[in-house]
Order: C-alpha cells, then structure tokens, then sequence
C-alpha cells in the first residue's frame, strides 16, 4: 500500500459491543458511506473497544497502533458513542475527553461512522 492510502481505526463502546458485532461500523467502511463517504483511498488498521467507561484502554491500543508500520492517520469514534435521536442511544459521557487524548496524540479524530 502507498503513503497515499489513509490508514483508519475505529474505536467503540465496550458496553455496546455486547449487542454489536460491528456490521454497521464495517459496512460503512467498506462500502464508503455516511462518515467514510469522502475518505477515497483507505484501509482499516484497527477497530477495537475503549475497554470500558472511561475509555479505559483507548491510549495503550493507540499507542501500539502507533508503533506499527501502518499507523493511523485518523481514528473514528463510532456512532455508538455519540448520541442518536432516532435510535435512542445516550452518548459517551467521556467523548470529549477520549477525542483530546486522541488529537494529543497527533491522531485526527472524526466523529461518527455509520449513522
Ligand atoms: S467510555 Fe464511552 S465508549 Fe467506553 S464504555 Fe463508557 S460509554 Fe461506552
């Protein structure tokens, strides 16, 4: 892969991923829609859980990923964590914190990835 290619991990709710296998996070990554519509080319080099409120193991798995070849460029914070009118879920409480360790990190952060 070139350096032209934009290297993209997920992060999501451990409560959440209880009841979710990650289809939609996926899906919308594969397929290039909602929050990956304009991403062009990427690959996915991480999709993991925060390990718990308050994003308990966020920084030591960034940090590993970091150490790889293929680092992340930017990293999505799943729609799980944000709140979502239509479907009912309540946001991480930690959101704002978890994007600033990340962005310190000198990591973009998006907010989002399927709805
Ligand atoms: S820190 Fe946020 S994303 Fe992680 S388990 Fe708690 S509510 Fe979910």
């Amino acid at each position: 892969m070139s350096d032209d290619v934009t290297k993209v991990a997920i992060v999501r709710c451990e409560r959440i991923s209880e009841a979710c296998a990650g289809y939609g996070c996926l899906t919308a990554f594969n397929d290039r829609r909602v929050k990956f519509e304009e991403i062009g080319d990427a690959e996915l080099v991480g999709f993991f859980t925060c390990g718990g409120c308050p994003g308990r193991r966020i920084k030591r798995l960034v940090k590993k990923l970091q150490s790889k070849d293929r680092a992340p460029d930017v990293i999505h914070l799943s729609s799980c964590m944000l709140y979502d009118e239509e479907q009912d879920y309540i946001s991480c409480p930690a959101v704002d914190e978890i994007e600033r360790m990340i962005e310190s990190m000198n990591i973009k952060v998006e907010r989002g990835t399927h709805h």
